[in-house]
């Protein structure tokens, strides 16, 4: 009898062992970046069982369990999917704002969201901080990604922008907040539909009562703040009122932030117990505009039309039909020469930046624009490659609360893998043309 039960226990061990096998994949041989931004792991073996990460070494020492599908990583990096931490599904490179939200403002849940995710999903990006868009549709079109009914990047809503007043016509996506009671409302009803993030915009324009309710009731749920900031008063603002993360470099053309604000951002950058202060910076649309201009090969790249009717591809293609006429970049070459200052200031007075982009705004695909940015930091600013992988992966996942869950390659985390021939270290422009892509443990490129 007792010999029965044992043999009965190690049959059932055995079940779960080969169950166990069969499930598992194992990324061998390539050079593994994990995302923390330490030396790279050679000759890597990383083994995934379902949707998690449940085991990181190298050959050699960690061995591949019997029946495991294999899949080779020689001559790749291997890294942590990318994040973009900004980005705007609900338009797609077309030049005119007012014609695009008038036109497809009812196809964006089923249509266009869904296409600019497919597009950066393809492009290597895993995961994306969407900010600013109608509320339901946020809402929809990130629960079909995370329910596998569509493919996507796990994205994070901000759903609709909160500012002092919306523009005319952009109310679907565009809240305006009248008073410290409405500032409250505001915030509680998009934390109640469930938002991952509250988007703040012309701060400067409201009450400094008003802008410090939405602050606190965002915290209060548990949501972070990320703040415009294109004009100096924002900025302070911002820093005023406890935002946790500012994108864009803003300050128009102006050469550099003025000291008072240096100070500012050093004072709160000190203060570790508030966590770091983060910085979303969207430089390559503004540093690549010329480059696109004069050699416009790339906007008939078809990467963008993937998901997109024909007829929406061709309004796009004929908005952009004169690169260098549009009003939107006019003054793009002023503004140029002082992204470089404006970035290594931020970079020296302690933030933690984030790789974002600002992605679907005029001339600017998904499908291209997280690779530009990491190249203009590590190319054109001289950003270390290494920590401009962990601005794209470690950091981003800090910044939105779940780095215990993804974020990097290490044991527990979520599968959610890219990997690229070459090494990305010293060509980091390999990243425009990801050769596999992994999401919740499933290939999907
Ligand atoms: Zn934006």
């Amino acid at each position: 009898m007792k010999h029965i039960k044992i043999a009965f226990i190690l049959l059932a061990m055995l079940q779960t062992f080969s169950a166990y096998s069969q499930s598992m994949k194992a990324l061998v041989g390539g050079t593994l970046i994990d995302g923390f931004g330490g030396v790279p792991i050679r000759n890597s073996v990383i083994l995934i069982e379902n949707d998690k990460i449940v085991a990181v070494g190298q050959q050699g020492s960690l061995e591949v369990p019997a029946g495991a599908e294999v899949i080779s990583t020689e001559g790749m990096s291997v890294m942590p999917g990318l994040w973009d931490m900004h980005v705007h599904l609900m338009i797609n490179g077309h030049s005119d704002y007012t014609h695009w939200d008038s036109t497809y403002i009812d196809i964006l849940d089923p249509v266009i969201m869904p296409a600019s995710a497919h597009q950066l999903l393809m492009a290597g990006v895993t995961s994306a901080r969407d900010l600013g868009a109608p509320l339901e549709a946020s809402i929809n079109v990130r629960d079909r990604i995370n329910r596998g009914e569509i493919p996507g990047p796990t994205i994070y809503v901000s759903g609709p922008f909160i500012q002092k007043a919306p523009y005319p016509n952009t109310e679907a996506f565009r809240w305006g907040v009248n008073g410290v009671a409405d500032a409250k409302a505001k915030v509680k009803k998009l934390a109640d539909a469930g938002v991952d993030v509250i988007k703040l915009i012309d701060q400067d324009q409201m009450t400094l009562e008003e802008a410090q309710a939405v602050v606190d009731e965002a915290h209060k749920y548990g949501l972070p703040v990320v703040g415009h900031s294109h004009r100096p008063e924002e900025i302070r603002m911002g820093l005023k009122i406890g935002v946790d993360c500012f994108e864009h470099t803003g300050l128009s053309s102006a050469p550099e932030y003025p000291e008072d604000i240096m100070l500012m951002i050093q004072e709160r950058a000190a203060q570790m117990n508030k966590g770091p202060l983060f910085w979303t910076p969207t430089v390559e649309g503004l540093y690549n505009y010329e480059s696109v201009r004069d050699n416009p090969e790339k906007l008939d790249d078809p990467s963008w039309h993937l998901d997109l009717p024909d007829s929406i591809i061709a309004d796009i293609k004929a908005s952009l039909k004169y690169p260098g006429r549009m009003s939107y970049f006019q003054l793009t070459p002023v503004r140029k020469p002082t992204l470089e200052r404006k970035f290594n200031q931020l970079k020296q007075s302690g933030v933690v930046m984030l790789i974002g982009t600002d992605s679907g705004i005029p001339m600017k695909f998904h499908s291209q624009s997280t690779w530009n940015e990491l190249d203009v930091w590590v190319n054109e600013f001289g950003y270390d490659p290494m920590l401009a992988i962990k601005a794209a992966t470690y950091w981003p996942s800090v910044a939105m609360g779940v780095s215990d869950k993804v974020g990097t390659i290490s044991e527990g985390k979520k599968a959610d893998i890219i990997a690229v021939r070459g090494d990305v270290l010293r060509h980091i422009s390999l990243l425009q043309d990801v050769d596999m892509v992994i999401k919740n443990g499933k290939r999907v490129k």
